[in-house]
């Protein structure tokens, strides 16, 4: 899709913009025109060379969402500014199998992608303007069964139930809550999963269009979810994923 500069004025919070979806998320949003917070974990010089190559400036805001105190901390930093678009991007994708995982490993699995997106959300609604859009990422992973991850599935299938309820919540307040569902996206997430050659070959079967996903793909989903073309949308689930779900 091509920009076509529908966000000029806006303002965007995009979570987890260091790399992968987020980051392409980032770069989507800035180009229709918008201003950007661009949120990292620990380590911001990927967001410095990312701020440094944006259109307009950008503000860099550092938490780890596994930590409610971080997302509160990080919230009070950017106390005072006005946003018209939240992007829950941040995740993980850990193995959890149901002999042998540790409880520390499933806790920081629900923390980062479930609970950091209700805190998140909480956090950022006094500075949401009416009209303003929540993204939710979610997973295919919600609707499917994937053997040995099934904790993953579990935290998207609870966002894409957070995304439906919350749009309901939010309605009054003319915040329109979607979420997207990517299918295997070629990001630093998946890299390690498919260097081996038998499981990539596996999964592009599963494909219909014949290839995995990049981010870019999922981006352009997000910026029309956030564009006033999507201005009668409100909790669904779009699914960005090449026909793997079908
Ligand atoms: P990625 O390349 O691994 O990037 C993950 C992003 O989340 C990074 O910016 C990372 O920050 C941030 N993050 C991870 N843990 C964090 C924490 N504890 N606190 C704060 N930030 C944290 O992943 P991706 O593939 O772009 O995935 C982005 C989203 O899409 C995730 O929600 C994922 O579940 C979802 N998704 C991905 C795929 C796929 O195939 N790739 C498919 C479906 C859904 P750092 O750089 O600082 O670590």
């Amino acid at each position: 899709m091509k920009p076509s500069g529908s966000l000029e004025g806006k303002s965007a919070l995009v979570t987890g913009a260091s790399r992968g979806i987020g980051r392409a998320v980032a770069v989507r949003l800035a180009a229709e025109g918008a201003e950007l917070v661009l949120h990292c974990n620990k380590n911001r010089s990927p967001l410095e060379d990312l701020a440094a190559s944006l259109p307009r400036p950008s503000t860099i805001a550092q938490a780890n969402m596994a930590e409610l105190s971080e997302i509160r901390r990080m919230f009070e930093s950017l106390a005072g500014r006005a946003l018209d678009i939240l992007v829950n991007n941040a995740g993980i994708w850990r193995p959890t199998p149901i002999e042998g995982t540790a409880p520390e490993a499933l806790d920081e699995l629900v923390a980062v992608n479930l609970k950091s997106v209700f805190w998140v959300t909480q956090s950022a609604l006094p500075l949401l303007k009416p009209g303003a859009r929540i993204v939710n990422i979610s997973s295919v992973a919600a609707r499917l069964g994937v053997a040995g991850r099934s904790v993953y599935g579990a935290t998207k299938a609870a966002v894409e139930s957070l995304t439906r309820s919350l749009a309901l919540e939010l309605a009054p307040r003319k915040i329109l809550v979607n979420a997207v569902a990517p299918g295997y996206v070629e990001t630093d997430m998946t890299a390690e999963h498919f260097s081996n050659p038998a499981v990539l070959e596996r999964a592009l079967k599963r494909h219909p269009l014949g290839r995995l996903g990049v981010p870019e793909d999922v981006a352009d989903v997000v910026a029309f979810l956030c564009s006033r073309d999507a201005r009668f949308i409100t909790g669904q689930v779009i699914n960005v994923s090449g026909g793997f779900i079908i």
